[in-house]
């Protein structure tokens, strides 16, 4: 392992490593505590970090001292995705509490960005409020979108207006599935507007934990209009890009 990538999320933080070819040799996803240069120390115990070249990026990243270098989520995402392709594109990234928009050229950089950290309606914390209240496990919100043929449109573009919206459709008889499927729709409709206040073009590459949700590909896919690339595990994109901007230069 020559360098490791650190993405301190605000819900998860995401650890790779990688040997001199770029391939990933090392990989750690846990919740972000709130300690977070101590749970980086935990989750790297076993390896000496003083021999490799440690980019942090994310939320939390400031908080780790040992670092190498640091480097912003756009770049690292752009970088990530860029690599993992081999292409450029419209990445779009849902995390637990931000979204970005990242354009990206045919040799890696980033034409055009942009992002949302200043409201939950955009980003997981939107599925996750009402998933906690429904006391239905976050990973199967999409499944049961999939299911439903109706749809139930939700008028509140509020993550906290959308919640009691929801409980007084379902105590007024709409089906849970077609309330679900509705929320999904209201979520890619705030990512389709981000994504369209610039000049975006194929292919839509997806990350962020989010980007496993099956409706959430499935509706952005139809709002863009665009073919879809997703990674095998979406979640480390922006840390396998900082891994790689420990040795290179794009
Ligand atoms: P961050 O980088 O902001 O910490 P992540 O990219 O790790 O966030 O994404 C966290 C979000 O992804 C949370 O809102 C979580 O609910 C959602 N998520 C994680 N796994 C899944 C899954 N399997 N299906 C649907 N949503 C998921």
């Amino acid at each position: 392992m020559v360098s490791l990538g650190i993405d301190a999320g605000s819900t998860t933080i995401k650890i790779i490593g990688i040997d001199k070819n770029k391939k990933i040799v090392f990989e750690k996803i846990e919740n972000t505590e709130p300690d977070i240069d101590k749970q980086v120390k935990r989750l790297l115990k076993n390896i000496k970090i003083s021999e490799i070249k440690i980019v942090v990026t994310g939320y939390g990243s400031n908080l780790i001292k040992f670092a190498t270098k640091k480097v912003t989520e756009i770049t690292c995402h752009a970088t990530g995705a860029f690599y993992y392709f081999k292409k450029g594109g419209t990445l779009i990234d849902i995390g637990g509490q931000d979204s970005k928009v990242v354009i990206i050229s045919d040799n890696g950089k980033v034409l055009d960005f942009t992002m949302n950290d200043k409201c939950a309606a955009g980003t997981g914390r939107f599925l996750e409020n009402i998933a906690w209240r429904l006391k239905i496990p976050v990973e199967r919100m999409g499944d049961i979108a999939l299911n439903s043929e109706k749809e139930v449109n939700i008028s509140s573009t509020c993550a906290v207006f959308a919640e009691s919206e929801v409980i007084s459709m379902l105590a007024r008889g709409e089906e849970l599935e077609a309330v679900i499927k509705g929320l999904h729709r209201a979520l890619v409709k705030r990512i389709g507007a981000m994504a369209n206040s610039l000049n975006i073009f194929p292919p839509l590459i997806l990350s962020g934990g989010v980007s496993k949700n099956k409706a959430i590909q499935r509706m952005l896919k139809e709002e863009l209009g665009f073919n879809i690339l997703i990674p095998e595990n979406p979640q480390i994109i922006g840390a396998y890009g900082a891994a790689i901007l420990g040795i290179d230069r794009i």
